[in-house]
């Protein structure tokens, strides 16, 4: 493939070139119509020459023609040697013709033809209309190089009554001779316009596609992956190059978030299973030595389950989230009554509470429809519920409520008076991995490993709601989940399960 530069001068080039021959064709055909119109003139203003040169010789009282009596055929009208004496100085080729459209007299240059060619004009001349269209002859033997003759014929009542008109030509040659001349100079002329304006094109694309060379330049530089901190130049935000580079550094930028993302997550998953995989060994080195007790055996292989147990936890939670990545949300979505998933989650909450020593209490149900997945509104809801108990001392209270907004949304509230969340954390909370204090929250068996919140947050998006957050450090915490109510619950339950799109308010 040739480069789009190269077929932008070829573009312009074959375009000028069309213009060109397009220009050249007008111009020749123009010149042409003109010059004939021109030779047309010159004839005519030869005839009155001589027209005139005639009147003036009769009023001079000479004698041009005469009527002989020819016994066979009657009155013959004749020329005068008077007639030659002045029309011989009038130069130019010209025809005078009796009234019976016979010839009088044929001009010198004119008789320099050759007979058919004479006899030509003259049968041209003598069809002639006076003061009519002109006609061009055709000649072979022309001695002046000139292939045609143009004719013009005028009349003169002053020139009496034998002498019926006069017929003059001019030739063509120097009519034809202009365009000609033309079209020889631009044959000349093409060829190097054609050259220079290529040149000049190629020229011009290139100052065109220099950014464009830069940009491509910058961005493979960029992307090679390691400098996507790197930003394209953007000089000119309002040409289609500056919004190009804006475009691309808006791209840049998402790739950087992303394969940040990817990197950040990559690492906290392996430091995630490091830790209870060397614990585990230790476990295992130990219930194999020899020398071990057995009641301490049985101590470490209990160990070892419970970090077997936590890793599960770790991968299966992996494995959602990955899941939810790919879009692949296995979904059952019926018409569902969120009371009784409440009233089931509190039962769990309230043991969990009370091993805690913490209140849980449900204050406000009011029962609601939704378009939902039973046993992911299950996992969300439990998910705060054990969130709030976990992060919550001794003596502290946990409080749910499941409320009506605005008609079509139902609110699931969990409110705990525990540690709180700082306002600088607020923003990372449903980050994968993240955990307010990472070192206090494994030590001190609250243990979760930062992705509880992310997979309630993809529940509550996967049924078209909003997950938010208030706390207060020290004060408590404050999760609500929104979601979109069916209006009727009447109303046929889901066409499919497993659908991922939002459902309908
Ligand atoms: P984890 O498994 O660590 O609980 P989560 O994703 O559920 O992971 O929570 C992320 C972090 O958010 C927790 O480590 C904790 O610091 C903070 N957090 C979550 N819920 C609460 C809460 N109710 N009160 C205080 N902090 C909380």
């Amino acid at each position: 493939m040739y480069s789009t530069r190269t077929r932008l001068t070829t573009a312009y080039a074959g375009l000028l070139f069309a213009t060109m021959i397009v220009f050249s064709a007008a111009l020749y055909f123009g010149r042409r119509v003109s010059a004939h119109d021109e030779l047309a003139i010159r004839a005519r203003q030869q005839a009155l020459l001589v027209l005139q040169a005639i009147v003036n010789a009769q009023e001079n009282g000479r004698v041009l023609t005469v009527v002989a009596n020819n016994p066979l055929s009657g009155p013959v009208i004749q020329s005068t040697k008077a007639m030659g004496d002045v029309l011989d100085r009038v130069p130019g080729f010209f025809l005078v013709l009796d009234r019976q459209d016979r010839l009088l007299y044929s001009s010198s240059t004119l008789q320099l033809y050759t007979h058919t060619d004479q006899d030509t004009v003259y049968n041209a001349g003598r069809a002639l209309l006076v003061d009519g269209l002109p006609t061009e002859v055709p000649l072979t033997g022309d001695p002046q190089l000139s292939t045609r003759l143009l004719l013009q014929a005028v009349s003169d009542t002053a020139t009496g009554p034998s002498i019926s008109r006069v017929v003059a030509g001019v030739p063509t040659s120097t009519a034809d001779l202009a365009p000609q001349l033309l079209i020889g100079t631009m044959f000349l002329l093409a060829p190097v316009v054609l050259l220079i304006s290529l040149a000049a094109a190629y020229y011009l694309a290139g100052r065109a596609f220099k950014p464009v060379d830069l940009l491509i330049n910058e961005v493979e530089a960029i992307t090679d992956g390691r400098s996507l901190h790197r930003r394209l130049p953007t000089e000119n935000a309002d040409d289609e190059l500056g919004r190009l580079a804006e475009t691309l550094n808006r791209m840049i930028a998402r790739l950087q978030a992303s394969f940040g993302a990817l990197r950040r997550f990559t690492a906290d998953a392996s430091h995630e299973l490091k830790t209870p995989l060397t614990v585990l060994r230790a476990d295992v080195e130990r219930a194999m030595h020899p020398g071990t007790p057995q009641a301490d055996r049985l101590v470490a292989l209990e160990e070892s389950m419970q970090e077997i147990t936590r890793m599960a936890d770790l991968v299966d939670s992996l494995l959602t989230l990955a899941r939810a990545d790919e879009g692949r949300f296995d979904l059952h979505r019926e018409a569902i009554h969120l009371e009784p998933i409440v009233r089931d989650v509190t039962e769990t909450a309230s043991i969990l509470g009370e091993e805690a020593g913490i209140t849980v209490a449900l204050p406000l149900v009011e029962d609601a429809v939704v378009l939902g997945d039973a046993a992911r509104l299950r996992q969300l809801f439990l998910n705060l519920l054990t969130n709030a108990i976990k992060y919550t001392p001794r003596g502290g209270r946990v409080e749910m409520t499941l409320s009506h907004r605005n008609n079509n949304a139902v609110a699931f509230a969990v409110r705990d008076t525990g540690l709180g969340i700082s306002a600088a954390d607020l923003p990372y909370v449903f980050e994968r991995f993240w955990r307010a204090d990472r070192v206090r929250s494994r030590a001190s068996e609250r243990g979760g490993f930062g992705l509880g919140l992310a997979i309630a947050q993809w529940i509550v998006q996967a049924h078209g709601g909003t997950l938010t957050v208030q706390s207060r450090l020290g004060r408590g915490s404050v999760f609500t989940v929104l979601l979109p109510m069916l209006i009727q619950p009447d109303a046929p339950p889901a066409p499919d399960a497993g659908t991922d799109e939002a459902p309908e308010a």
